[in-house]
């Protein structure tokens, strides 16, 4: 129906006597496409909805020319920009992460470790856990997959959307001592223990300084019941004291982490020094590629 613009805020029909004047808000005038589509724009900017600015063109060209239920059209555009939004928190979690390599689950050979439940990892993979604050501690030799499993862990939370923090245990009591040194410790603290799940990897047998070993403990029981921590370690649990520097530190560490916690008992020999064991391929061709590693994850993330 033709209208005719009176001023900024009536309309009136071209046809219409003049009592049939229709007063209307200023912004659902009918403007020209190109101003509806400037005017659109820019709400859908302060609206901060991105993916239905880039998509609604289509997603109306698409229902137009199927003759599809126009009711549907605002649903399709608000799913996307649901599934967008989501997409991005993932992205975040995992670079706020910091994870050292990009792995997953789903390229662990769980037939290389037989001593590893893996009903036990794929539940936790659910994160369920993360939920219970409860603690994950695998053990096993060096390249047996424990840091893998971890980050594969790690992963698993970051697409439920969950804050991981990942650091080997290292890094972790380096960075403690740093910041108590230039008086920001209380910060550092606060953000580790803000994580929903904190993987702190290879708790190695490096003896710590007592100082070290006492900023430990206080990132683990600071998480204690507020957080899900995951530890690495080569050393069985009545070794840590070792590490710690005193049985006592090792009980207090391992009653806060111990009181909730799934064991995952990794067993077996080094999987890189298995694999090159093995028979290898005949190679065929002018030996183009050579010399390439293959990631079996590389580009996952
Ligand atoms: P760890 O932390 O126990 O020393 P890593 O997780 O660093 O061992 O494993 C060493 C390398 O071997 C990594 O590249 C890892 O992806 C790979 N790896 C180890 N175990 C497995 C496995 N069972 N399946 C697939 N890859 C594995
Ligand atoms: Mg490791």
């Amino acid at each position: 129906m033709a209208y005719a613009k009176l001023s900024g805020a009536l309309l009136v029909r071209k046809d219409a006597p003049i009592a049939e004047t229709v007063s209307v808000p200023r912004v659902t005038a009918a403007p020209t496409t190109r101003e509806g589509d400037g005017l659109l724009a820019r709400h859908l900017k302060s609206l901060k909805l991105p993916t239905f600015l880039s998509q609604y063109q289509r997603v109306a060209q698409q229902y137009a020319s199927e003759g599809l239920d126009p009711s549907g059209y605002l649903l399709r555009l608000a799913e996307a920009e649901l599934i967008e939004r989501e997409r991005q928190l993932i992205d975040r979690r995992v670079k706020q992460a910091r994870f050292p390599a990009a792995k997953n689950l789903d390229s662990f050979d769980f037939a290389a470790v037989p001593s590893l439940e893996k009903n036990l990892v794929l539940e936790l993979a659910r994160c369920e856990y993360i939920a219970r604050q409860e603690n994950v501690i695998a053990i096993g030799e060096l390249g047996i997959g424990k840091t893998h499993i971890a980050i594969g862990l790690g992963m698993a939370a970051c697409r439920k959307g969950l804050s991981v923090g990942f650091i080997t245990a290292i890094s972790l009591i380096r960075e403690l001592l740093e910041a108590r040194d230039e008086q920001r410790l209380l910060r550092l603290q606060r953000r580790l223990a803000g994580y929903k799940l904190l993987i702190i990897d290879e708790l190695a047998y490096v003896p710590l300084s007592t100082a070290g070993a006492e900023l430990l403990f206080d990132v683990v029981s600071q998480r204690y019941e507020r957080g899900s921590t995951i530890i690495t370690s080569n050393l069985p649990l009545d070794e840590w004291s070792e590490v710690l520097g005193s049985q006592q530190l090792a009980s207090a560490v391992l009653d806060r982490l111990t009181h909730h916690v799934h064991i995952l008992d990794m067993r077996g020999e080094n999987y890189r020094l298995r694999q090159s064991k093995r028979p290898q391929p005949q190679r065929h061709g002018d030996g183009a590629g050579r010399g390439k590693r293959i990631e079996p994850d590389a580009g996952r993330r």
